[in-house]
């Protein structure tokens, strides 16, 4: 789960080109602007991430004309990503150690943008539970990951910015899920669209063993539609032998793709060594998207080629948030 606020180590602290006031600090793998000597490097503070909505309440008033969320941000040119508070905003019972997740306690909640109507769909019922839901963890809180898999074989994929969606065939019955649900069958809701007009049902029974397939939504009506495409296409990021419960591998993926004749997602790098630097691998998130050469992709998503249990992250394009003001 991801932490939207946390007990964190100021790591390093920095001056800022032609300001006295403010200095650049580091936490996890985080750039933000703080106030002049409010922390030292080395003081523990309460790390707020962007994506959160803090509440209405006195102390954070200074965020009300940003309807209380945090976002990224530049200042004298530094970009900004989240807020460290002192460790007097948490209440006397918490527990003050690193990496201690605060978000409840603080009623912070996490921004989510609206749903239209034709991608709500009629709840069948939960998320199976023969699935993972798909996510991706942003490569600033995973240090630890990049040190234990420095130098691994892995592949780059372009983080689309859609929805996700699930298609499954298990012990013969076909499922449609949104991020959280499996949808009931209704011809204006996307998923199902799509569904149907990529023979996805077909595709799937062909295989003839329990599989899903996890992509990527695009298109028309959805998220803005930034790369502009005419109607809607799935991409699809990850194969799921349910039976194995394991994703595919690399080449796996790729072999069931050609099998179902269905498009991935576009693979950047096929052949790329884990770099141990998140700094390096967020400047590698800054690309337009190979699908429309005049769009700033969302970023990247990294994976292991061949490893059994899925490693995976992402790194969203700094300018990208900056744009689109998340
Ligand atoms: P966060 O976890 O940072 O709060 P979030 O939960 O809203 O954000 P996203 O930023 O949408 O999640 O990132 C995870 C999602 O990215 C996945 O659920 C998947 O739908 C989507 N995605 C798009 N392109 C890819 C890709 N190439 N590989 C894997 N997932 C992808
Ligand atoms: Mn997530």
């Amino acid at each position: 789960m991801r932490k939207l606020a946390s007990i964190q180590r100021i790591k390093s602290i920095e001056p800022i080109a032609n300001a006295d006031s403010i200095v650049k600090a580091t936490v996890l793998g985080w750039q933000l602007v703080i106030k002049k000597d409010e922390f030292k490097p080395g003081d523990l503070c309460v790390y707020v991430e962007i994506d959160s909505i803090l509440p209405d309440k006195p102390e954070f008033e200074f965020l009300r004309n940003r309807n209380f969320r945090i976002r990224t941000i530049k200042l004298r040119g530094q970009i900004s990503q989240g807020i460290c508070f002192p460790l007097n905003i948490l209440p006397n019972n918490i527990q003050v150690e690193e990496g201690v997740d605060v978000t409840d306690v603080l009623n912070i909640v996490k921004y989510e943008p609206p749903v239209p109507v034709n991608m709500q769909g009629i709840m069948k019922g939960g998320f199976p539970s023969f699935i993972p839901k798909t996510d991706e963890t942003r490569v600033q809180v995973l240090q630890d990951l990049l040190d234990t898999h420095k130098g691994a074989a892995c592949y780059i994929t372009e983080k689309l910015d859609g929805t996700s969606v699930t298609y499954f065939i298990k012990d013969g019955v076909f499922g449609v899920c949104s991020r959280n649900l499996e949808l009931e069958e209704n011809e204006d809701n996307l998923y199902w669209k799509t569904a149907r007009q990529f023979n996805i049902e077909e595709k799937l029974r062909r295989i003839g063993c329990n599989i899903a397939i996890q992509g990527e939504l695009v298109g028309e009506g959805i998220q803005g539609n930034k790369l502009k495409l005419k109607g809607q296409h799935v991409f699809v990021f990850s194969v799921f032998l349910i039976d194995e419960y394991r994703y595919a591998m690399f080449h796996e993926w790729m072999k069931m793709m050609e099998e179902l004749d269905l498009p991935t997602v576009p693979v950047i790098n096929d052949n790329y060594r884990l770099e141990n630097n998140i700094d390096d691998i967020l400047s590698m998130s800054e690309i337009f998207s190979p699908m429309n050469g005049s769009v700033m992709s969302e970023g990247i998503v990294i994976r292991l080629k061949e490893s059994k249990d899925l490693v995976s992250f992402k790194a969203i394009s700094n300018e990208f948030l900056l744009k689109y003001g998340e």
